[in-house]
């Protein structure tokens, strides 16, 4: 069995609350079980840069309130090359380290596993680690409950100016392929229609439903757009709609990143303590090419391949019906 002794952790992609707290865990589990630890600052750009430092256990003292991450994140273009990919080989073996820890989310998992099938001597495991909600193998990622419930606290603000002021408010938040944000926050804050990425929305039957809502006596009304949304984007579907519907006065806000920031939710700091925990033991174990993910309460491993496998991942059909009939 492949024995390890040197751990390097990383955070990669956007950054995500919940990170700190995973930091915290993978830390604190390998020195509990006599490994070293090694912090790679910015992702992959630190093992390219040679950008890392030994940390012990007070390197991770109060990080677990903190959003973001203490490692920093990056987005790397050279760790996709094979001269990249070496050179970060290079500085992890000068360094000792004989497995990774890397918490982000699809694009740092197809990174690991392309760099520990060209490097099987280093062993790889995955936290999934975003605001997105889009991998397979772990109902939640680590900050997805911290995003939407600041969203949620935002469009609830938004609500009140509206309902005072009878608007129509189009708002647009996270989620370039994932729709994970907008239907959970469209759902928990009423939202008349929510345009995700995984569904076309014709712009006239949400024009039809705007109307009727104002014949009902709606007085204010909240339409959620993903940022991936296929009508043209958040001022492209407003502008459409206020030619036909004229007596709503349309406003649009962009949450943006503020959507990211902030102090992980409870249920982010317990995924991220569950999830750096696992992480370390199915290393000790002698697991790589794996994913840490949250499955019925459980934790379990999936293989990153098949957690990389887009087509099977889908957004909770039961929601995806109750919102169309919760809106009305
Ligand atoms: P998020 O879901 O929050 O965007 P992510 O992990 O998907 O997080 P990306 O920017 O897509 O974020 O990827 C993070 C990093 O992973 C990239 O900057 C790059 O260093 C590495 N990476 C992505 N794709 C590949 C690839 N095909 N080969 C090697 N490395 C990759």
């Amino acid at each position: 069995m492949r024995k390890i002794s040197k751990i390097g952790v990383l955070t990669s992609g956007g950054d995500a609350p919940g990170m700190n707290p995973c930091i915290r865990a993978v830390v604190r589990t390998a020195l509990y079980n006599g490994l070293e630890v090694v912090g790679i600052r910015q992702g992959y750009k630190g093992l390219i840069d040679n950008d890392m430092y030994e940390m012990d256990r007070r390197s991770v003292s109060n990080i677990l309130n903190l959003g973001g991450t203490i490692l920093k994140t990056a987005r790397c273009l050279p760790f996709k090359t094979d001269e990249g990919m070496e050179q970060a080989y290079q500085h992890a073996k000068a360094r000792g380290i004989d497995a990774l820890v890397v918490i982000g989310g699809d694009g740092t998992f197809t990174g690991a596993l392309r760099f520990s099938r060209k490097y099987p001597d280093i062993a790889v495991m995955g936290v999934p680690g975003t605001i997105d909600n889009d991998l397979c193998g772990s109902t939640y990622t680590l900050g997805f409950d911290t995003a939407t419930n600041t969203v949620i606290q935002a469009i609830d603000k938004i609500r009140d100016t509206a309902d005072a002021h009878d608007r129509l408010f189009f708002i647009e938040v996270m989620g370039r392929d994932s729709g994970a944000i907008a239907l959970r926050a469209g759902i928990s804050c009423g939202a008349e229609a929510i345009l995700l990425p995984e569904r076309a929305t014709a712009i006239d039957d949400l024009i039809a439903n705007l109307k009727e809502g104002h014949m009902n006596k709606k007085s204010s009304s909240i339409v959620i757009v993903a940022e991936g949304d296929k009508n043209g984007g958040v001022y492209g579907v407003a502008k459409a709609v206020q030619q036909e519907v004229k007596n709503y006065d349309i406003k649009v806000t962009i949450l943006g990143h503020l959507q990211r920031g902030g102090a992980p939710s409870s249920f982010d700091r317990i995924l991220g303590s569950r999830l750096g925990f696992a992480a370390v033991n199915a290393l000790i174990a002698g697991e790589s090419q794996k994913m840490v993910g949250l499955q019925a309460n459980h934790i379990l491993m999936t293989d990153l391949e098949a957690a990389l496998n887009q087509h099977e991942f889908k957004l909770e059909e039961d929601l995806l019906q109750m919102m169309d009939i919760l809106s009305i």
